[in-house]
């Protein structure tokens, strides 16, 4: 496979970096995951946006123009034959340049591969199990930056417990999950936290707003708190990675039946039309 960099296609196995690479010393940079379903980008302008607002909420320049990265990422997919369902990383960093905290004069190093993702189709059908943790990110969360550990190490939490991933709060309030956004059902109504600096505005998260009010789901954005978690009529989380995901279970107590939700399948539905993959599930 290979491996988009701003010098050109690079084989997979022959990009290195220099020790003095400012992603790897600092965490200086921004990514992005983008889904592929049979071979097509999904929410590709979702992400693309998302990817400048990082770029700038950091002061990072990105080396290209949002067309220029379009016609790039289309030549990733060509040159790799990639024809069914995969994601796309993509990072910038600051670039190479002897350790200073301070901005170096160089260019930034870019690049992008793609990487073969099935469906997760089983735990998207039965549901999966989550646990709670206290939210001990930064005040900018909405900014997609490499620096992952307090995401690392809840998600990791969660592995250890036979989870699937973990809801960060910070006080009672619930925020997001270490890689996706969350949600309740309560009464007919979804809640979700509020665009703000305190969570990553997701891209499937923008798409659940589209098709919730399409299904005629009122859907508020407004913080819930960790009490409303354990009463909540249903729970899911979104993401590129897991799409719309049921949560049957909490800190290893069930979620009412410990079933996937009503209005959470008619949501898994419209997602899946939407992304045209409906024929897979
Ligand atoms: N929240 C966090 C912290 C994430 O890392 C992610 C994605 O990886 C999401 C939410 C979901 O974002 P998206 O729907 O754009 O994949």
């Amino acid at each position: 496979r290979k491996i988009l960099t701003q010098h050109g296609f690079v084989d997979k196995d022959l990009l290195t970096y220099p020790y003095e690479e400012r992603g790897l010393q600092f965490g200086d940079g921004i990514y992005e995951v983008i889904r592929i379903y049979h071979g097509d980008y999904y929410l590709l302008t979702e992400h693309v946006e998302r990817l400048f607002r990082s770029a700038a909420a950091i002061k990072l320049t990105v080396p290209y123009n949002k067309e220029q990265v379009y016609h790039k990422l289309a030549e990733l997919l060509e040159i790799n034959d990639v024809k069914g369902d995969a994601k796309v990383y993509l990072q910038i960093t600051r670039g190479s340049a002897a350790r200073d905290h301070v901005f170096p004069d160089t260019e930034p190093n870019f690049y992008a591969y793609v990487q073969d993702l099935p469906r997760p189709l089983t735990e998207l059908k039965n549901g999966v199990s989550v646990i709670t943790q206290e939210d001990e990110r930064w005040q900018n969360c909405y900014i997609k930056s490499l620096n992952l550990l307090p995401n690392i190490l809840a998600k990791q939490e969660a592995k250890e417990q036979n989870c699937f991933e973990a809801i960060l709060h910070r006080k009672e309030k619930v925020t997001e999950c270490s890689s996706s956004n969350v949600y309740i059902v309560k009464d007919g109504k979804i809640y979700t936290h509020p665009e703000t600096n305190n969570i990553l505005h997701g891209c499937v998260r923008s798409k659940v707003k589209t098709l919730a009010q399409n299904l005629n789901i009122p859907l508020i954005e407004e913080a819930f708190t960790l009490e409303d978690l354990q009463t909540a009529d249903e729970v899911f989380l979104t993401s590129s990675n897991a799409e719309v995901m049921p949560i049957i279970s909490i800190d290893h107590k069930q979620v009412q039946d410990g079933k996937p939700g009503t209005k959470t399948i008619s949501l898994q539905k419209a997602y899946e039309q939407d992304a045209k993959i409906e024929q897979d599930a």
